[in-house]
């Protein structure tokens, strides 16, 4: 197969529109600004990425009318200034043995509210109160969770080449063997094949045959693949700096009638959310439709977790299609919708696709077949 060629990098002028986009955010927000830790954050709105994000302080400020401002620790400043948002951020260093919270509190008022990376440490959360005891931080993933919900075409360009390597991981993985091997040969097939498909990082492949496949966080185990087995495949990982996150399940042989009906169901639920994508739609929506639909067939108790979550720079992120989320949906959006039913000792049933929202609807990335798949 040819590999399509990779997407042009982003340039310094798409990280200063992003870090421009977020103090506007901020500000409508009612806060004084926001401070990025090392993290995804950070990544999406600077490129860098420190090698080993350790106790010493990595800060980016930013904040109404002053130029975004990064405090470094002055042996990590090469790294920094090499970051391709650079050139947009004012860097100032710190040495071992000065208060680098001083020197970050220096871009910040004492008395301002502030939002500030899930990612950041506490201690370092703590050195900057300490400095600052009359300001307020609250947490980006509170004070504005939808920061980096809506991709640009840039971004859909990527998250659409991970989704089709994904994809393409999937119709190689239903030719290997499964019968009589354990899940972990199987995982490391698929870790094989999301890398060969470009992926530049592989986050989780999991392999949930039979009675481990009712257990949504299993992994992959030293259990071996037998005859009649459902078996629930989820993989992923990032590729160009953006993540893929597919579930199929198949089956080994002929399925029962059971498997096939529990199937029938979950398909027909991914199928009905998918439908009810559209802008202005809240996020709860899409998992009332999904769960509808499972508990209608009467097993709305073994569906137990949300029906999506957000996909961008990391693999898990807002927005999360689940109860109780209110936020419209909005073209740009990318997401998962991932029912499952789940039985107890025996099997589950899993089936998802990332799905990204246009003023049409929904538009899905990943786009193999939904129906049951036999392996042997
Ligand atoms: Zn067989
Ligand atoms: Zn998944
Ligand atoms: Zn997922």
């Amino acid at each position: 197969m040819t590999t399509p060629a990779p997407p042009r990098g982003f340039t310094t002028e798409d990280y200063a529109a992003r870090m421009a986009r977020v103090v506007e955010q901020a500000v409508e927000a009612g806060l004084d600004g926001v401070v990025v830790a090392p993290g995804p954050d950070l990544v999406w709105l600077t490129g860098y990425q420190p090698t080993a994000i350790t106790e010493r302080l990595t800060l980016l400020s930013l904040v109404p009318g002053a130029r975004p401002t990064m405090v470094v620790p002055i042996l990590e400043r090469p790294d920094a200034e090499a970051a391709p948002g650079a050139p947009a951020v004012a860097l100032r260093d710190w040495t071992d043995g000065s208060d680098p919270y001083r020197t970050a509190s220096g871009f910040l008022e004492d008395g301002g509210r502030y939002g500030i990376s899930d990612a950041a440490w506490a201690a370092h959360l703590l050195g900057l109160q300490h400095v600052l005891p009359a300001a307020s931080f609250d947490g980006l993933g509170r004070c504005l969770p939808m920061l980096r919900a809506v991709k640009g075409a840039d971004e859909l360009e990527r998250l659409d080449a991970a989704g089709a390597a994904a994809d393409a991981t999937y119709r190689e993985i239903v030719e290997v063997p499964f019968e009589g091997r354990l899940e972990t040969e199987v995982a490391a097939d698929l870790a094989r094949l999301l890398r060969e498909h470009g992926h530049e990082q592989v986050d989780f492949t999991v392999v949930g045959s039979g009675p481990n496949g009712a257990n949504p966080h299993h992994e992959a185990g030293d259990r071996r693949i037998q005859h009649g087995d459902a078996v629930v495949l989820d993989f992923g990982g990032l590729m160009y700096g953006y993540g893929s996150d597919t579930t199929r399940t198949v089956t080994v042989g002929e399925p029962s009638p059971e498997v096939q009906e529990v199937h029938d169901v979950v398909r027909a639920a991914q199928q009905a959310a998918f439908a009810a994508v559209r802008p202005g739609v809240p996020c709860q929506e899409i998992d009332r439709v999904a769960r509808g639909v499972i508990t209608e067939a009467g097993y709305g108790e073994q569906f137990i977790h949300r029906t999506g979550h957000g996909i961008g720079v990391t693999t898990h992120e807002p927005p999360y299609m689940v109860e109780g989320e209110e936020q419209p949906l909005r073209t740009g959006m990318c997401f998962s919708i991932e029912p499952g039913i789940y039985l107890t000792g025996r099997f589950g049933v899993r089936i998802e696709d990332i799905v990204t929202v246009t003023d049409e609807g929904g538009r899905r990335l990943n786009n193999t077949d939904h129906r049951l798949h036999v392996v042997v």
